[in-house]
């Protein structure tokens, strides 16, 4: 496994894609914390919640790096070098405003 994960380079900046996960919207899920895909502005929920969108998202689009859509928090997460980024700072307009709940 490298030490530094080569994903990086290149990314964003991207534009969410909607105030919450994406496919949760459309299908009445419900979600526990946001992610936002560095690749296309993918809004999905995380590990915890039930469906675990940008993870299906991640694997389906091999787009690997995403970081936190959540107020205050900076971490990203690379998925083919399954490398947690401490400090993946958000682009003007990729920082979610607040936590968005499900509807
Ligand atoms: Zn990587
Ligand atoms: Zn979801
Ligand atoms: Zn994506």
């Amino acid at each position: 496994m490298p030490d530094t994960c080569t994903h990086l380079d290149g990314l964003g900046p991207v534009t969410p894609s909607a105030d919450g996960c994406e496919d949760c919207l459309r299908m009445g899920g419900r979600w526990v914390h946001l992610r936002l895909c560095m690749h296309c502005g993918h809004v999905g929920c995380c590990d915890n919640s039930p469906n675990k969108h940008a993870t299906k998202h991640a694997h389906r689009t091999e787009h690997p790096v995403i970081r936190s859509y959540e107020p205050g928090e900076e971490w990203g997460y690379c998925y083919p070098d399954d490398q947690f980024i401490e400090e993946l700072p958000a682009r003007p307009g990729e920082a979610a405003k607040r936590h968005y709940d499900p509807p």
